[in-house]
Order: structure tokens, then C-alpha cells, then sequence
């Protein structure tokens, strides 16, 4: 019987057989080979993000499909895939769409589930079911390991989706970590001068690696961002610390109708923001979530050789609790099924 990791309760991970999944209409199952954990997964495990237990967890993965169900395609049976993570009605074909679904914001959708995040069961299992809506074949050239990195990779696309920018911009990345450094990398593809900000000098060394022109500690950050900037600030500032304060900071740095954008879900509030000077500055906040997996699979195609050292370790599936303990001090922990 196939293997899952549920988690029963906050810092919990009970690996269970369970019955092989089988898919209804318009799902497929996927044999899943790779599931990354992400910070929405140590934030589940941690407690301070609130789903209905148990679940299992994983949603950036990689895997062949085995089954579909009715009014599927067959030809998706042993397509190596990996597949967006919001269940929407278009996904699923639903006969009467949503309010959302219907103005053309799917990742919105008001009947949504989010495999491996709500009410639908991830990929740190042997076997996912999915609908065949969310599905993309990955190309045959990419490596199943680093085909994990689509959805967070789409995610950091989706940044500047949502945030107009020119080129030769200058970016601030707050946080250049296991999200973070992959907007680094696309906001560097795009033409961006990015500036990365980081506590942790091996992060700062890594973001100049991936397409950062310069990199300082946060204390030293106000200044420099001045400087570089002609006593501006930043054109676009991305908070991706993973803590609800990363947005005192962002407020700091970003240029008078600059914008901050915010990316991180820890699942805490945080309170206190100086509204004052969002509203002198006339700042916009915009946040931006899931993202476009074909550019994500294109780049992957294209740069997967620098992109790979980004997966820091490869764990089998029973080792899910020490891969979510120990995830926090780690860039990308995957875990690897089979
Ligand atoms: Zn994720
Ligand atoms: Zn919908």
C-alpha cells in the first residue's frame, strides 16, 4: 500500500499506508518522484499557519502520471508532469464556474482547494491526485529534481506579474532565501538592478552569485539603498523574510511611488505600520502569490544547471519529520519518494 506523511498535529509527522488513490472525473494520480518543502510547509508544521488536521503537506513536486479518470485524455499516462497547486473550477471543469473563475482570476477561485495546503491532500506521499486542469508536462530535458522548483519559481515570477517595472529598475530583495534568492535570480533575468538584504553573509555571498549587484546586512541596508539610489530609495522593494516585520523595513527603503511588494504567508499579522508615510510617499503594497509555471518551466529548461545547487538536501519520504525539523536552517530540502 502506498505511503503518506500526514501530519496529525502541529510538529507532527505520522507516516500511514494508505488505499491506492484512485482518480474521479477530470483527476488524474500521479506517481509523485520529488516533493520540495517550502516555507508554507514549515509554517503548517510549525502551527503558526491553521489548517484542519491531518494533511498531508507538499506542493511543489514532480512525478509521472499512472491514472486518469473519466473525460481525461489518456495520452497524459506516464507523462512526467508537475501541476499548479489551486484546485479552481476551471481546473476542474465545473459546470458552473465561480464569480472568480468567471472574471478570469482562477487563482482566486471561491470553491479553490490547494493541494498540500487546504483541504486537499499534498505531495509528501507515494501517490497525489490532482485535476487534470493543473497539470504541465515538464520537458524532457529537465531534470526531475530541479522540476520542483516550478511552482516556487512560478511564484517569484508572479512578483513582477503584479508589479509594472523597467528595465534597469532597482529591486531590493528582502530575505534571499529559499523563495526569495529565485526573485533574486528572475529579477536580475529581467534587466533589474538588484540589491539583496540579508542577516546571513553565506545568503548575501549566494544572492551575488544569482544575479545580485550588491548585498548588505539589514542595519547597513538604509544607507547604501540611498546611495545607490541618488537619496531616492528603491524603485520596487520585495519583503520575503518569512516574518510579518519585513514590511517596517521594506517601508524604509522603497522610492516615493515606488512599490513594496510582499511575499511572505507565515500565517502571523503583524501590526503598527506607519500608514503615514505610505500615504505621504504615496507607496503602493502589492501582494502577489501563485504564479505562471510555463515561463517557470522555460527558465528551468534554459538555466537548471545554476538553479540545482539551490537543492541543499535529498531525503527518502520516511524522513519527512527531520526534513520539516530541519528545513528552517537549509535552503531547499526535497524529498525523494521512490
Ligand atoms: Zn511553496
Ligand atoms: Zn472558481
Amino acid at each position: 500500500m502506498p505511503l503518506a506523511a500526514f501530519l496529525t498535529a502541529p510538529g507532527t509527522i505520522e507516516l500511514r499506508q494508505r488505499d491506492p488513490l484512485t482518480p474521479k472525473a477530470h483527476e488524474v494520480v500521479i506517481a509523485v518522484e520529488h516533493a520540495g518543502v517550502c516555507g508554507t510547509d514549515l509554517a503548517l508544521f510549525s502551527g503558526n499557519y491553521t489548517v484542519p488536521l491531518p494533511l498531508v503537506c507538499g506542493h511543489e513536486f514532480a512525478g509521472t502520471v499512472t491514472l486518469t479518470g473519466e473525460g481525461v485524455n489518456k495520452t497524459w499516462r506516464g507523462k512526467r508532469v508537475t501541476a499548479e497547486i489551486n484546485n479552481t473550477c476551471i481546473a476542474c471543469n465545473h459546470p458552473s464556474p465561480c464569480a472568480a473563475c468567471r472574471k478570469g482570476m482562477p487563482h482566486h477561485c471561491q470553491r479553490r482547494t490547494v493541494t498540500g495546503i487546504i483541504s486537499h491532500h499534498g505531495a509528501f506521499a507515494e501517490e497525489v491526485i490532482v485535476p487534470v486542469g493543473t497539470l504541465h508536462e515538464v520537458p524532457e530535458m529537465v531534470d526531475p529534481l530541479v522540476a520542483t522548483l516550478t511552482e516556487p519559481l512560478a511564484a517569484a515570477l508572479q512578483t513582477f506579474v503584479m508589479t509594472p517595472y523597467e528595465k534597469g529598475e532597482t529591486v531590493v530583495v528582502l530575505g534571499p532565501g529559499r523563495l526569495g534568492i529565485l526573485i533574486v535570480f528572475v529579477a536580475a533575468l529581467k534587466g533589474l538592478n538588484v540589491i539583496a538584504v540579508s542577516r546571513s553573509e553565506t545568503k548575501r555571498q549566494r544572492a551575488l552569485q544569482f544575479g545580485a549587484s550588491e548585498a548588505w546586512k539589514p542595519e547597513e541596508a538604509e544607507i547604501r539603498i540611498q546611495e545607490a539610489t541618488e537619496g531616492l530609495g528603491a524603485d520596487i522593494v520585495v519583503e520575503a523574510t518569512g516574518t510579518p516585520d519585513g514590511i517596517y523595513q521594506a517601508l524604509k527603503l522603497v522610492r516615493p511611488r515606488g512599490t513594496v511588494s510582499l511575499k511572505t504567508t507565515c500565517g502571523q499579522t503583524g501590526g503598527g505600520v506607519d500608514w503615514t508615510r505610505l500615504v505621504v510617499n504615496e507607496v503602493c503594497i502589492q501582494g502577489s502569490r501563485c504564479g505562471p509555471f510555463e515561463p517557470a518551466l522555460n527558465i528551468l529548461a534554459e538555466h537548471q544547471d545554476r538553479l540545482r545547487p539551490l537543492i541543499t538536501s535529498v531525503l527518502p519520504l520516511n524522513e519527512t519529520q527531520t526534513a520539516l525539523e530541519t528545513a528552517t536552517h537549509e535552503d531547499k530540502v526535497v524529498l525523494r519518494m521512490q
